[in-house]
């Protein structure tokens, strides 16, 4: 039995709520943890994962869609209390996880701190202090696309670039659900590549959309925004025919 769990957890972030989506899949042996959170939200995290009828402790791995700090701010604390649950992420995303290269989001920011107003430059370098305080985690196995890994039926690795270079997402063919990180994010009930400002490459997210119309999506997860609501081909393809 297979088992896909959302794990909705708020949080006040600058003093506005917003909602992020890890999720848990599960089968008779593994736990698996999709994303994590921003730093210090254990709490918050083991209390979604009891909602769901499991465990912190169960977890026997973590896969991190990409190293931004919403995502596996918690990472790194995780593994400290679960030595035995190995991280899984894709190869380009290993040496920002394991702090060998600085976050690409941190390098972002600090390129475009000299451009900002001067009021502006305290926030963006509070912001830079954050994300160079993220605590690292060693990366047990990396992947790449098309790499099926051999749990709940199959957890097909999609790598989505565009929002980060090794951004992947995850298809399960038993339930044609894709569990699509920040490849694509809900806003307004409408699927959009997640805030430009945000996107590394729009190009390659644009044909990141286009390489996630490829598969039989019944189930889209997004980590912001959750399940999609509504025909996903075509809201796909209503998305890449914007840019
Ligand atoms: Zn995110």
């Amino acid at each position: 039995m297979h088992g896909c769990h959302l794990l909705s957890i708020e949080v006040i972030t600058y003093g506005a709520s917003q909602m992020i989506t890890p999720v848990l899949l599960q089968d008779g042996n593994e736990c698996i943890l999709v994303d994590c959170g921003y730093p210090d939200s254990i709490p918050q995290l083991a209390q979604a994962v009891a909602d769901a009828g499991f465990t912190l402790e169960r977890i026997t791995k973590i896969i991190a869609t990409h190293h931004d700090i919403d995502h596996i701010g918690s990472l790194g604390a995780l593994k400290r209390m679960l030595p035995n649950a190995d991280i899984i992420a894709h190869e380009i995303e290993a040496p920002y996880l394991e702090g060998t290269l600085k976050s690409q989001r941190q390098a972002q920011a600090e390129s475009t701190l000299h451009e900002l107003p001067r009021e502006a430059v305290p926030g963006a370098e509070q912001f830079i202090a954050l994300l160079a305080s993220v605590e690292k985690a060693a990366v047990d196995r990396q992947v790449r696309h098309g790499d099926v890994l051999p749990w709940c039926g199959g957890v097909e690795v999609v790598h989505t670039p565009g929002h980060m270079s090794g951004h992947i997402s995850l298809y399960l063919p038993a339930s044609r659900t894709m569990i699509a990180g920040d490849a694509v994010v809900i806003e307004e009930g409408e699927l959009r590549i997640a805030n430009p400002q945000y996107t590394l490459d729009l190009e390659e997210a644009v044909a990141s959309v286009r390489r996630l119309m490829s598969y039989e999506i019944d189930t889209l997860i997004c980590y912001h925004g959750g399940c999609f609501q509504g025909d996903v081909q075509e809201a796909l393809r209503d998305l890449a025919s914007r840019y």
